[in-house]
């Protein structure tokens, strides 16, 4: 048996990297090999092992979730999934018919705009989007048959940040029953415990900064609440258990594998970060006041949103978008980026560039971004772990051929 005693002793650079491998391995193996096996042999009729169908349990993902259970402080126990869009489903299935009104921003990712739309037209759960950056707009709307708030800070492309820890309190004070979920994808274990706080669960995109090379998909839902975990019907693992949306043993490995250089990469991808963003905001933006827009909590102009972000996170992420006040313009400076990959995504070692409302955001139709004040010149970078001369290089050549610099 694994243990899944905490290491309180460590920091976070320390367990990132040192995984507790199984003691019961007949060869003792350093790094967790992969089960790439569908079913377990018994030991008797009756059944007996700790393993019998890869649906249920797989030990290389088992090693994988207490892993990731010692990154996510005041976690009990967390869960890998197929992909973080299906941590959201699974979720989703937790919500009772009594109270299935669910609440959530008005900038979020685009993918959990979709799914929330789907369930919403069905008739399963009825949607409400707020601006969560407003407290007051959030304590006007909330109601006793709120069974689910999503959060998520910062923003993503707008880079808005939340007072999350105001938000929860207020929620869980006032309507304990109501499940408080934050998706972390942004600011990664290292940097944020939502569940420290008092959020119900934490749920991160493992696609992004957990694996770190767009090498693979998968989801990681974290809980402090046994019930939450294990038993009633409101039961995570029962949901991936019955559906089989568990991660598969070599994605699992290759997930293993990413998070052992999370913080080392979380660290340079942070610090280029700055240095862009400071780029952008120092020598561009003061040239063309009028149309140029940075938005990133680690800048100056943005130090209301810096100082309550570093009131509940380590860093800022790695994630900054800014507006050029025209979208050709935008256009221009994304398509002739020689380092910078057309890509949506982020977290990865690369740095990536991208036009939200072409990519990762398009599937929210373009009469609702209009609604939501969503801007078409708006150019999304994420950084990666290259060295930041290179990349402001390629971004002032860029701007160069649209007309900046
Ligand atoms: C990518 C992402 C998701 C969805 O995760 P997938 O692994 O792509 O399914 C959810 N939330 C945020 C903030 C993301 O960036």
């Amino acid at each position: 048996m694994l243990s899944d005693s905490k290491e309180n002793l460590w920091k976070d650079d320390t367990i990132c990297c040192t995984v507790e491998t199984d003691p019961n391995d007949k060869y003792q193996s350093c790094s967790t090999p992969i089960y790439q096996s569908a079913t377990f042999k018994q030991s008797s009729a009756l059944g007996g092992s700790q393993y019998d169908y890869t649906r249920s349990g797989n030990p290389t993902r088992t090693v994988l979730e207490l892993h990731l259970t010692k990154l996510m402080k005041s976690a009990i126990r967390s869960f890998v999934t197929s992909s973080g869009m299906t941590c959201l489903d699974v979720l989703l299935k937790l919500i009772p018919k009594h109270k299935n009104r669910v609440i959530l921003g008005d900038d979020l990712y685009g993918g959990t705009n979709r799914l929330l739309n789907f369930y919403n037209k069905k008739g399963d759960i009825t949607v409400t989007h707020l601006n969560t950056t407003c407290f007051e707009s959030i304590k006007k709307e909330f109601t006793n048959n709120v069974g689910m708030v999503i959060l998520e800070s910062p923003t993503n492309p707008l880079m808005k940040v939340l007072d999350l820890p105001k938000l929860v309190s207020f929620i869980k004070n006032n309507f304990k029953d109501c499940l408080v979920v934050v998706d972390n994808t942004m600011l990664t274990p290292l940097n944020m415990s939502p569940l420290a706080f008092g959020a119900d669960v934490e749920y991160h995109s493992g696609t992004k900064f957990l694996s770190g090379h767009h090498d693979l998909m998968a989801g990681v839902i974290a809980v402090k609440d046994i019930e939450l975990a294990n038993v009633s019907e409101k039961n995570i693992y029962t949901i991936i258990n019955s559906t089989g949306v568990g991660l598969s043993p070599f994605d699992s490995f290759l997930l293993l594998r990413g998070v052992k250089t999370l913080s080392l990469r979380l660290e340079k991808q942070q610090s280029n970060t700055i240095k862009v963003a400071e780029f952008l905001n120092e020598e561009i933006l003061p040239k063309y006041k009028k149309n140029f827009k940075v938005n990133f909590p680690g800048i100056k102009q943005n130090s209301n949103y810096g100082h309550l972000l570093k009131s509940y996170s380590k860093g800022f992420g790695a994630v900054l978008s800014f507006q050029t006040g025209c979208v050709e313009k935008s256009r221009i400076i994304v398509d002739n980026c020689k380092l910078f990959t057309i890509s949506v995504s982020f977290g990865c070692i690369n740095s990536l560039i991208s036009m939200p409302c072409h990519m990762s955001h398009a599937s929210i139709p373009a009469a609702v971004r209009k609604e939501r004040e969503f801007p078409e010149d708006l150019v999304r970078l994420c950084i990666g772990i290259e060295d930041a001369d290179d990349l402001i290089m390629d971004l002032k050549q860029s701007l160069e051929l649209a007309g900046f610099c």
